[in-house]
């Protein structure tokens, strides 16, 4: 087969993943055989999860499209779907489950913090996120990029940002979950659903001072640990805000 030449250009913020080759519009790759569109973006270092759109010679394809001579191929993220009209999109939005990767907990925290279904293991290793995230139909969340491209891995994202708010915020921009926080839902240290609980039915487990000041209560349907408005609290509320504000003026 006659060698061929593939031009991409990668839009907007997927130069994130082009490394060394960020800021280059254009990227070149040359080809001797038929390959997947896909293989040839996550040869440039772009997980497939991550692409909403190709267009391949102006023309909307799908990540099987094969390459088998000269061509220009444009990639969008998931982001932006209002300046590139109703093309064929590649990736779900509306997403409500992720299981996050270990390095990933002060995210994980956070978004269970917003009432999101999260599901953690600090030293689960990659086989099983990847086995939990097919099993409960789950997307990814992790910064390794490799462990984005399995083939197995259907709806992921790869936070830009190494600060837990911003990643938190990026987050909710991808999966659009604006309008589904739900704060003080989720247990923080087990990602089970809250539940009201009566003060005489928890008592017990209650240190002194917090027996007299507080009256309002829940428990973790799970692990059973209790919450109720102390001290800390304020803080958690405070995190909140910080991200609802920013959600709100970083729009
Ligand atoms: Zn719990």
């Amino acid at each position: 087969m006659k060698p061929f030449t593939v031009r991409l250009r990668f839009r907007h913020d997927l130069d994130f993943f082009l490394g060394s080759k960020a800021g280059e519009p254009i990227i070149e790759r040359r080809l001797a055989e038929k390959t997947s569109v896909k293989d040839v973006i996550e040869s440039c270092g772009v997980p497939h999860p991550e692409v909403d759109l190709i267009l391949a010679d102006g023309q909307a394809v799908g990540f099987d499209h094969t390459l088998a001579g000269d061509a220009q191929v444009e990639v969008f993220p998931v982001e932006n779907r209002d300046t590139t009209g109703t093309k064929k999109r590649l990736q779900a939005t509306a997403i409500y489950r992720f299981v996050a990767d270990g390095h990933l907990g002060r995210l994980t925290r956070d978004l269970r913090l917003l009432g999101f279904d999260v599901a953690y293991g600090q030293s689960a290793d990659d086989q099983q996120l990847l086995e939990l995230m097919a099993r409960e139909n789950r997307a990814l969340l992790t910064r390794d990029r490799r462990l984005l491209m399995h083939a197995i891995v259907e709806h992921g994202y790869c936070p830009r940002s190494q600060n837990a708010v911003e990643q938190t915020i990026e987050v909710i921009r991808r999966f659009n979950l604006l309008e589904f926080i739900a704060p003080f839902t989720r247990c923080l240290r087990c990602n089970a659903p809250l539940e009201e609980a009566a003060k005489a039915e928890i008592i017990d487990n209650l240190e002194p001072l917090t027996k007299i000041f507080y009256d309002q209560f829940c428990r973790c349907h799970g692990c059973k640990q209790i919450y109720w408005p102390g001290s800390h609290f304020s803080k958690l509320q405070k995190r909140i805000e910080e991200i609802r504000s920013r959600l709100r003026t970083e729009a």
